[in-house]
């Protein structure tokens, strides 16, 4: 197939080597509604071979000590670091989020997930146990599991993909990853240092195309023993239902619909800046970003003046300029369905404050035809209303009153989904208590975002399965054997 000269055209990275596809498909650049580069449209064939280079890749890969797998790891990570501003310019350009956005969080954070997994996979135990009356020593001893599929979404490319490459490997596993289609652009770059950092052909393959072909194709692979899946719950469905008859292991990370709980003692000077951020960050394109603000009677009319008058100072416009705070949501149909949520909300009788259908935006002549949304911020819905229900992932945010602590753990947990909550109080007693009853995978009191990525990450309810971080990884991406020996 010919390309047009000046659009990048992606390959797939298979047995370390990229390989051209025989068909492709157009991924946008947001902020600006054209054609960024082309994605190979892979399916069936494509996954087939990739499985094959990660199964013979395996014995060897596997039979490295972890402390070879680190340098290796450390090694990646350090040639990511070195290209880092390159890897913010094409993270920004395909997702449509700020440059400064990529360059503070995505892409250092790519480079962490590599020097996190290289130094905890050499500081793992296992267990052993004693049983003095039978003569018996237990002991567990664990190993990697194969070749293991890594599916990735679009909101934050390069960060979540290498959260699952890079435990993976670690643990002696080698993969297949399938970045989202809409933003594939990082994972190639990556696929071309893995040769210089040591990875040896075919523990990385990188298959790119959409999730109903390719992706569909690696959760259906018998030889893909075990998916770690990062998206929304509807795909989570069908990846459960798919992979039901071959039995695999999933970890299932999922969509969110979190609220920030705001006492009336809560310290307004850090909660407002933190609760904007939590809203609008990446365009609200996080699956950690709070949609439901719970306010205390006392201080509502006085959060929302100063809540909403901070939301308006929120920059939109073109990503690459480093002034600007809020950039393009990642497509077209997104952007509308976004929207639609805003117009529910209205007809349903709430009060859009700012943002959306209340302000005016002016963009700059070379994104007209991208894909921006003003930061919104809407009162007075009901709980019930799917504004209050739904995951809308884009910068749309509900404000809402509450009287007493009972009454708001009650409506903070009264939706299906059971991923981040926020509690903003100055009593320790209260954050505690709220904390401990929240149905809510992690609960950040009087801060947002703050990971130690230690300790376990994931959501309850539809919101996930399984848990992922050192531990948690760790146990995800091995298989655990119990040994006896009689003495
Ligand atoms: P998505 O579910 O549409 O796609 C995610 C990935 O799955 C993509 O690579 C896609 O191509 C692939 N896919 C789609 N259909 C598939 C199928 N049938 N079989 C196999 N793979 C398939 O999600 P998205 O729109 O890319 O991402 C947004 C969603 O991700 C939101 O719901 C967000 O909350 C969630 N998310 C969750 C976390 C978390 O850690 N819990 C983090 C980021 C995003």
């Amino acid at each position: 197939m010919a390309h047009s000269k000046a659009l990048l055209v992606l390959e797939n990275f298979i047995g370390g080597k990229f390989v051209p596809c025989s068909s492709y498909i157009d991924s946008y650049n947001p902020s600006t509604g054209d054609v960024y580069c082309k994605v190979p449209d892979s399916g069936k064939e494509e996954v087939e071979a990739a499985v094959k280079a990660a199964k013979d890749a395996f014995p060897i890969w596997s039979s490295k000590s972890p402390l070879e797998r680190s340098q290796i790891l450390n090694k990646l990570a350090d040639l990511i670091e070195h290209d880092l501003e390159a890897f913010a310019q094409a993270e920004s350009k395909d997702q449509g989020k700020t440059i400064t956005f990529a360059r503070t969080v995505d892409i250092p954070r790519a480079v962490y997930n590599f020097r996190f997994f290289a130094s905890s996979i050499l500081h793992h135990t296992t267990e052993c146990t004693e049983m003095a009356i039978m003569g018996c020593v237990h002991y567990t001893s664990r190993a990697p599991v194969g070749v293991a599929g890594l599916i990735s979404p679009w909101n934050l490319p390069l960060y979540l993909l290498t959260w699952k490459i890079a435990p993976a490997i670690a643990c002696g596993n080698t993969v297949v990853a399938k970045p989202s289609e809409m933003t594939s652009v990082t994972a190639w770059m990556m696929c071309k240092l893995l040769e210089k950092a040591g990875v040896p052909h075919g523990v990385v393959n990188v298959v790119f195309g959409t999730g109903a072909k390719a992706g569909e194709a690696l959760v259906c692979h018998p030889d893909v023993p075990l998916i770690s899946f990062t998206g929304s719950t509807l795909t989570a469905q069908r990846i459960t239902e798919k992979s039901a008859p071959h039995c695999k292991r999933l970890s299932l990370e999922l969509g969110g619909k979190n609220p920030a709980i705001v006492f009336d003692d809560a310290d307004l000077t850090q909660c407002i800046p933190t609760t904007l951020r939590s809203s609008f960050a990446n365009q609200g394109e996080i699956c950690l970003c709070t949609s439901r603000i719970f306010v205390q009677r006392g201080i509502y009319s006085e959060f929302l003046k100063r809540f909403v008058a901070e939301a308006k100072e929120w920059k939109v416009g073109n990503p690459s300029d480093p002034t600007v705070d809020v950039g393009a949501l990642i497509s077209k149909e997104h952007l509308e369905k976004v929207r639609s949520y805003v117009k529910k909300a209205q007809a349903e009788g709430a009060r859009v404050l700012c943002g959306e259908g209340v302000d005016s935006l002016a963009l700059p002549a070379g994104n007209q035809k991208g894909y921006f949304m003003l930061p919104t911020v809407i009162a007075e819905v009901k709980d019930e209303s799917c504004c209050m229900q739904e995951e809308i992932f884009g910068p749309v945010t509900c404000v809402v009153a509450f009287d007493t602590e009972e009454e708001v753990i009650k409506r903070a947990n009264s939706v299906k989904y059971g991923l981040a909550a926020t509690v903003w109080s100055s009593n320790v007693g209260r954050v505690h208590r709220v904390a401990q009853r929240l149905q809510s995978g992690l609960v950040w009191t009087n801060c947002w975002l703050v990971r130690d990525l230690n300790l376990p990450f994931g959501g309850m309810k539809a919101s996930g399965i399984g848990r992922e971080g050192a531990k948690d990884s760790y146990e995800f991406f091995t298989e655990v054997k119990t040994i006896t020996i009689k003495h």
